[in-house]
């Protein structure tokens, strides 16, 4: 996946332009390309960098919204579910969660065992494991550390965890692969506008400062909690959105012993929250909030009062624990893009359905959603630009799997390390975050020796650094800590006691301007000091 210079694109004409690299645009880039259609997508910052790459982690039917009656909602979300374990098997892992019953909580045992019953038969069963119900003697077999005060049992139920960042990557470049143009840093500022039409958009780059114009037959927008801010370059004013905050934090499994994802209510306010293992194996998350949220899209972070909300959490699960913020090695928050609902119904209770609206000068606008059901978004959106263009073609983005998911492939590259002798921990590492595309890592890691040094945390070479340069866009160093390697959410410092060595790295090979590499550690620091409540040296 290469990037393509805003020189190389002034003027040019494409049948669909999106804005915004989330999973809604990179799914609807990729939709659409399979689909023939000629295709420009363009990313402000780097793909999954909003709410992307802050969700919960989790490709799930939603149990909880059982709760509010969104049938419709869970079963969809249960069925997209399954397709994703099909189209991403390297990405998706079918993990037990617990939704734990304590004595007080509004739903009984029986209200449970229906609500994951309806779960079981809604997937159509390809997940092969069927819940079980657990009393309260099992639930604590199970995790010995769970309160018991109160512990009515619980339901064991089978989900999926993934890494939104790396599962939206490779999103994008199944459209790259389907021939769709891509490109990051670089921000839609306008539309361009004939007879009243939006026939294409301006772009100014972020990183180098330059500027094109490109030519559309249809504009979509899937900019997701900046919705509103580019509805406004069509009509100015006008607000779609009803954003909700979420944070998590990261706590060790060493100080927070669980080996099972858990559902559970806040003490604070009886809202479902679950603090869920890492596949990282060492760190567990905690999450999450969800309130109103007003201030800057561009500057989300925790705040103490979220921290101090989610420890409650975690020390009603474990009240071993007795969790500090000093016990916090990292935390992130997100903006839900959630479509405005009528009056009255509070953030937890706003839908998370998704919504298609289409400006008075012809621009789509897709809104809501989950990163689950991202594939159907975009099969509904390039639906709509297919009837606004009188195009006709044949769905494909179902069943054309996403690069890196060919399991006979990631076992090539696994026989091939073996023989090599690479460290089996690094090969699985690789494989589990790029698949089959972990051959490129192997690749570069056996052309020299010097590509075998680990610079960075998590055993982090300069083979695979070079790979995510050369493959996958990277131009900073948050590409790279956050985004594709997730050094930022799971490391206890964010790797900042490595960020010297990695930026040394990156600067021979990402062509920064002169004094660039120190904006680049000083923005990181910053963000890694904003993001841990007591921060490292
Ligand atoms: C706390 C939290 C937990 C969640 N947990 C889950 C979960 O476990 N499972 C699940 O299925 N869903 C979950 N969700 C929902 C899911 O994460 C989101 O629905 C999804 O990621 C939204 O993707 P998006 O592409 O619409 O928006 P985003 O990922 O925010 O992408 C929008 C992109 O548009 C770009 N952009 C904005 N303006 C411009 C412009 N002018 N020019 C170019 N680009 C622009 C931004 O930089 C951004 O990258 C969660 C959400 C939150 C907040």
């Amino acid at each position: 996946m290469i990037r393509t210079r805003l020189a190389q694109l002034d003027g040019r004409r494409f049948d669909l332009v999106v804005i915004g690299g989330g999973v809604t645009g990179a799914a609807t880039a990729r939709d659409a390309a399979l689909r023939g259609l000629t295709v420009l997508l363009v990313e402000k910052d780097d793909f999954a960098a909003g709410t992307s790459s802050r969700s919960s982690k989790l490709i799930h039917g939603g149990l909880r919204y059982l709760q509010t009656y969104q049938f419709g909602l869970v079963a969809e979300s249960v069925r997209e579910r399954e397709k994703a374990l099909k189209l991403a098997p390297h990405l998706t892992h079918v993990k037990p969660f617990l939704y734990l019953l304590y004595d007080g909580y509004p739903e009984s045992a029986w209200m449970l065992n229906l609500g994951l019953t309806f779960y079981d038969v809604a997937s159509g069963s390809p997940i092969r494991r069927r819940h079980r119900m657990l009393s309260a003697a099992q639930v604590t077999q199970r995790e010995p550390h769970l309160r018991t005060t109160g512990l009515m049992g619980g339901g064991l139920y089978y989900d999926v965890l993934t890494d939104d960042a790396r599962f939206t990557l490779d999103v994008a470049k199944g459209a790259a692969n389907a021939g769709a143009t891509l490109v990051n840093h670089a921000a839609v500022t306008g539309l361009v506008m004939e007879d009243g039409r939006a026939r294409g958009v301006t772009i100014d780059d972020q990183l180098t400062g330059g500027s094109c114009r490109v030519h559309a037959r249809q504009v979509v927008n899937c900019t997701g909690p900046w919705t509103d801010a580019t509805m406004a370059l069509e009509q100015p004013g006008g607000g779609h959105l009803r954003p909700t905050k979420g944070v998590h934090i990261v706590v060790r499994k060493s100080d927070f012993p669980l080996n099972t994802a858990v559902f559970l209510r806040s003490p604070d306010d009886n809202r479902v929250v679950w603090p869920t293992p890492s596949l990282e194996q060492d760190v567990v998350y905690i999450g999450t909030t969800d309130t109103d949220y007003t201030g800057p899209v561009d500057d989300v972070h925790p705040e103490p009062a979220d921290i101090r909300y989610l420890l409650n959490v975690a020390n009603h699960t474990i009240p071993s624990a007795h969790l500090t913020e000093r016990d916090v090695v990292g935390s992130w928050a997100g903006l839900r893009p959630l479509v405005a609902p009528p009056p009255g119904v509070s953030e937890s209770n706003t839908s998370r359905e998704h919504e298609i609206s289409e400006g008075p000068a012809g621009m789509l606008t897709i809104s809501g959603g989950k990163l689950t059901t991202s594939r159907l978004m975009a099969r509904q959106l390039v639906d709509r630009v297919e009837k606004a263009l009188g195009h006709h073609a044949s769905y494909r983005a179902g069943e054309v799997p996403l690069p890196g998911a060919d399991p006979v492939q990631i076992h090539e590259v696994r026989a091939r390390a073996e023989a090599a002798r690479v460290p089996p921990g690094l090969v699985s590492r690789w494989v589990g975050k790029y698949g089959a595309n972990a051959a490129g890592i192997l690749d570069g890691y056996l052309a020299s020796e010097a590509n075998t040094e680990v610079i960075g945390a998590r055993g982090l070479t300069r083979a695979e650094l070079a790979y995510c340069v050369t493959e996958e866009m990277v131009l900073t160093l948050a590409d790279l800590l956050i985004r594709r390697t997730s050094t930022f959410f799971w490391e206890a410092d964010g790797g900042l006691s490595t960020v010297q060595a990695v930026a040394d790295e990156l600067e021979r090979l990402v062509p920064w301007e002169p004094g660039r590499k120190q904006i680049e550690i000083e923005q990181y620091r910053r963000l890694v000091h904003q993001h841990r409540p007591a921060p490292p040296e």
